[in-house]
């Protein structure tokens, strides 16, 4: 009954204003669902009064929340990260939220009967950004976490969309940031001090923000104020730290805003548990080439070769390695995280000279030696996915010290059921023996050769958690329209690094079928080929003549030489969704 008006409403201005309701009903709340991505709400049984200005201002906090956090983390905002909006009313004006990205994702609200149309509008706008940073940040279910502030203070900042009049930090910095603030707990024992102790919470909240906090005491409904001075202090401590992050912006327009939060909350999670340091501005960003950021030639080629991957789909040319167009890196902490953005598709020179640049600045004369030799007989103007396991299968093979770090994400193979089960488990198999036996050559660098999993369709794959790393895609026989709609679809939305077809390409016939769709996550994407093997690595020593082999036309064949290609030593690999 509501659905009619309530569907127009969404581009009426004067929504926000609280005026007379213009209409009124009696239930116990409502859900909004979404058929076929558009709205409608549901009123579940109940005597309460529900006015269809609440309503309506629900649906306006969820729609709003996209264009915030492409706006404040300058990333592309994802696809709608739930399903469901359940909304209870109660008696008074308090709100209350929560949002939860198992399964499908559901958000749930508890709006007073009195609550201000205004307030209805940020409850449901604040829980959707929760979500919306979850399913595009790879901190992923901490940032829903109640436990974790740094999260709702981010949320907080985002919604206030760096209001000028938001009171800022300026040094020194005041007692809640040096050291920042624990919990929300902590802020609010110190909120009690605004009116019994301002003298020390002048001290603790910093001049500007205290004067904010006593505008907003006053005598009646405390445990609103309170709330409303919590909310304050939250957007304050969040708009410092969205501030901050931006300062790391990059001349080429490569804002690295979500990993520097991403990074911030996971040491703040620490932090919180009294086990870590306050998270900081320490981190840094360094170019490809730079020394600064690791002295291990392993590592070094390992980030070059995921960061050169990105750019293989662009026309080599030249053979300056311009110091301004080289990847970057950011390092905090010890851990070394690669951004993998697409960049711009301007001519780049041939991978090797990123091979040779990384090695340049430190000294590693066995590296470059080998280097060199797995770029002889033409392999110098390869792609970095096929040059890079001709390098690695040297590097491995001469038993050049690496650090011995345990990888935080390992990279996955998928196989995918196209509906042919027999054919996709023969494949899991030979990949699974493919992994198998590098794992056993390679020694303790068995823990970074890639993941095998089972087969599964398309719709459950769609439907199965972010991993958290890349995917490559395998399928068991050439590409059908339906398979490459299916990867391509769930690579716009996931960090996919490629998917692999049996055999060849069908001459692209499957393409021409294809509709336009959002380009993929993960600037390696490609849609490739892969072959069975005649034989597996049995020796160490063996790997090199075998990747050659595999590698002789310029491109990947078998399972090892994939596997290597995917294989990254000391980093993690961070996606992000660029802004449109
Ligand atoms: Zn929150």
């Amino acid at each position: 009954m509501l659905r009619g008006p309530f569907q127009m409403r969404l581009e009426e201005p004067s929504l926000r204003s609280a005026g007379p309701p213009a209409a009124e009903v009696r239930c116990g709340g409502f859900r909004v669902v979404f058929d076929e991505g558009e709205p409608s709400v549901r009123l579940v049984p109940g005597e309460r009064r529900l006015s269809q200005a609440i309503t309506a201002a629900v649906v306006q906090g969820l729609s709003d929340a996209p264009a915030l956090l492409a706006e404040a983390l300058r990333v592309h905002a994802p696809a709608r990260p739930y399903d469901v909006v359940e909304v209870t009313l109660a008696p008074g004006e308090l709100t209350h939220g929560e949002a939860s990205s198992l399964g499908t994702g559901c958000i749930r609200l508890s709006l007073g009967e009195q609550t201000p149309v205004e307030h209805a509008v940020s409850i449901a706008r604040h829980e959707a950004l929760h979500l919306l940073l979850a399913s595009s940040l790879r901190g992923g279910e901490r940032w829903n976490d109640p436990e974790l502030a740094f999260a709702d203070w981010i949320v907080r900042g985002i919604e206030s969309g760096r209001d000028s009049r938001l009171p800022r930090f300026h040094a020194p910095l005041p007692q809640l940031l040096e050291p920042v603030a624990r919990s929300r707990l902590d802020v609010q024992q110190q909120l009690a001090a605004v009116a019994s102790a301002p003298g020390a919470a002048r001290k603790y909240f910093g001049e500007p923000l205290f004067a904010e906090l006593q505008r907003l005491d006053s005598q009646s409904d405390r445990a609103a104020v309170e709330q409303r001075q919590l909310w304050v202090v939250e957007a304050a401590l969040g708009t410092h730290y969205l501030e901050t992050a931006g300062r790391l912006h990059l001349e080429d327009g490569d804002g690295l805003i979500p990993i520097v939060l991403d990074d911030w909350l996971a040491d703040y999670e620490e932090y919180s548990r009294a086990v870590a340091n306050p998270p900081s501005g320490a981190g840094n960003l360094w170019r490809l080439s730079e020394s600064g950021w690791s002295r291990d030639p392993v590592v070094r080629l390992s980030v070059a070769a995921q960061a050169l991957q990105a750019d293989d789909h662009c026309h080599f040319r030249g053979d300056r390695f311009t110091h301004a167009a080289e990847p970057v890196i950011w390092k905090n902490r010890g851990r070394i995280r690669l951004p993998l953005r697409a960049r711009e598709a301007r001519p780049r020179p041939p991978p090797i000279h990123g091979f040779r640049a990384v090695l340049r600045e430190v000294e590693a004369p066995q590296a470059m030696a080998l280097v060199e030799q797995a770029a002889r007989a033409g392999a110098h103007l390869f792609e970095a996915r096929v040059l890079w396991p001709r390098i690695l299968s040297r590097l491995l093979a001469a038993n050049l010290p690496a650090p011995a770090t345990q990888p935080m994400a390992v990279p996955l193979v998928q196989l995918v059921d196209s509906g042919h089960g027999s054919a996709a488990q023969r494949a899991f198999e030979e990949w699974k023996a493919a992994a198998a036996a590098l794992r056993a050559v390679v020694g303790a660098h068995a823990v970074h050769v890639p993941r095998i999993a089972e087969p599964q369709d398309a719709a459950t794959l769609a439907d199965m958690p972010r991993a958290p790393a890349s995917v490559q895609l395998v399928h068991a026989s050439p590409p059908s329209a339906a398979d490459l709609l299916a990867a391509r679809q769930l690579a716009a939305r996931r960090p996919v690094r490629g998917a692999l077809f049996r055999d060849h390409l069908d001459g692209g016939r499957a393409y021409e079928r294809l509709p336009d769709l959002d380009a993929p996550l993960d600037p390696r994407y490609r849609d490739d080929v892969w072959l069975s093997a005649s034989r597996l690595p049995e020796r160490l020593e063996d790997l090199p003549g075998l990747v050659d082999e595999a590698t002789k036309d310029g491109r990947l064949t078998t399972p090892v030489s994939h596997l290597l290609a995917m294989i990254a030593i000391g980093l993690e690999e961070c996606h992000y969704p660029r802004p449109r």
